[in-house]
């Protein structure tokens, strides 16, 4: 097992419990690693070899399974390529172990929020739901609790899908597929060749729920065997899921399911109406019924730091968009508000494109609030686009506590960082934790 994280920890743990005599490898050393607990636990258990990466790590070995974070491109994969040494990915070696039928949800943007929506449809239907993948406790570990009556709902990332062999999901979404991640698979079509790897093992009985609107997945759907099942935002489909008259609707062998208006979901932004699209199909194809759909539409208010509601001060509402790191994902969340948009952004600048970003900005922000490492090379771009309300803040604190003093309603408060977050937190939950619990703080909430 290589790559010692929280998912590499626990697989190792149920490789060991399965009887295999398991090494857990990372480049690493303990001192570097932050799971030191998890590590002291299985210490003993399975041999560690921390600290190291090297090619003597194969010796004696029948199979090697990475982490999710590892990539295939790692020398040691291809040391075990000359070797004949198998590799799987730990998504591999958890549909090994799965009795469920698994529903899989992979695409650049969107995993996360469409596996959870869908987790909790499936949850209103079936005693047994595991709802899993791609970080956090591996997947591996996850699927033993569920017998063959149950479901597994797996958040899959293109990482994961590198080492997949016979990995054949009953349900397989692809929400989109933008040019992310090209650094690591080399090209936009080996990103792609990879993604399809989700298809490869299914078979006419199996289901690929796609996006229509995306170009480059609509035409993946001619190399596909299993039944294809499209969404569309943007288009009345003959088959599949789409959103017509402001309701969001099926169309499957020949019946016509009106599950609920657009405008009764609680989500925020055109996004995740794809997101809760593709989430319906693939519900609808596992035997969740309309009603149910329904009620979970109604009430689900999203993943945390995603356009999270977080309180009303003064009539304002405040929201955590923390996990927006990028330009796109910030454009997605000005894109669900109308307007009068207080914005706090910045961050440890990723040097992406900012054009559309700041025209954006200037459309639909009432003042801009800039914080972090990137904040003069924001600004520089922002007055480029003719955006002239802009405040540089020392600290989120600072930015809170300005937002606070100059938002009334009808705006709205919007930490969307479209940065990463290590200049001045650990990660973007701390971000988006710390921004709450400012929020928090700093009034009576309504
Ligand atoms: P992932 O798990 O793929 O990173 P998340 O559900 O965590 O996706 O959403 C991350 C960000 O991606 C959101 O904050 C939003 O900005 C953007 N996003 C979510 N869904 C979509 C979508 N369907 N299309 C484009 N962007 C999306």
């Amino acid at each position: 097992m290589f790559g010692a994280g929280i998912s590499g920890i626990s697989a190792a743990a149920v490789l060991q419990s399965h009887g295999a005599a398991v090494t857990l490898a990372d480049g690493k050393d303990r001192e570097h690693l932050k799971m030191s607990d998890g590590l002291r636990e299985i210490d003993g258990k399975v041999e560690l070899a921390l600290g190291r990466q090297d090619e003597g790590l194969l010796a004696g070995k029948e199979l090697l399974i990475l982490s999710p974070g590892i990539s295939i491109h790692h020398p040691l994969v291809a040391a075990a390529n000359q070797r004949d040494i198998p590799v799987w990915s730990e998504v591999e070696l958890a549909s090994r172990l799965c009795q469920a039928p698994i529903i899989a949800v992979t695409g650049t943007n969107g995993k996360t929020t469409t596996t959870t929506l869908l987790g909790e449809m499936m949850k209103t239907t079936f005693a047994e739901v595991v709802v899993g993948g791609n970080i956090g406790v591996a997947l591996s570990q996850e699927v033993q609790h569920v017998s063959g009556q149950g479901r597994v709902v797996a958040e899959i990332s293109s990482f994961q899908l590198e080492g997949v062999h016979e990995f054949r999901p009953h349900i397989a979404v692809m929400l989109n597929l933008t040019p992310d991640h090209i650094d690591r698979h080399g090209s936009f079509e080996g990103y792609g060749a990879t993604k399809q790897k989700l298809f490869a093992r299914q078979t006419q009985q199996d289901f690929a729920v796609l996006n229509y609107d995306d170009e480059w997945i609509r035409a993946m759907a001619a190399r596909i065997s299993s039944r294809i099942f499209f969404f569309s935002r943007q288009s009345t489909l003959a088959a599949g899921a789409f959103v017509a008259d402001g309701e969001i609707r099926l169309r499957w062998d020949g019946q016509e399911l009106k599950i609920c208006p657009v405008a009764d979901m609680k989500l925020f932004g055109g996004h995740n109406v794809e997101n809760a699209l593709a989430a319906c199909g693939a519900a609808y194809l596992a035997g969740v019924s309309p009603a149910n759909m329904a009620k979970v539409l109604t009430s689900f208010t999203g993943v945390e730091h995603r356009i999270e509601p977080v309180a009303t001060l003064n009539g304002v509402p405040y929201y955590n968009d923390s996990k927006a790191t990028n330009p796109e994902s910030s454009i997605k969340a000005l894109e669900a508000f109308d307007g009068h948009i207080i914005l706090i952004a910045g961050g440890r600048d990723k040097n992406t494109d900012l054009t559309e970003f700041m025209r954006l900005v200037r459309e639909r922000v009432d003042r801009l609030i800039l914080i972090g490492e990137a904040a003069d090379r924001f600004e520089a771009a922002a007055r480029q686009q003719g955006v002239t309300d802009i405040f540089r803040a020392s600290s989120l604190a600072a930015a809170v506590e300005e937002a606070r003093k100059k938002a009334v309603p009808p705006q709205v408060v919007l930490l969307s960082p479209a940065c990463a977050s290590y200049d001045m937190f650990d990660n973007y939950e701390q971000r988006g934790r710390v921004f709450k619990d400012l929020v928090h703080g700093g009034g009576q909430s309504a």
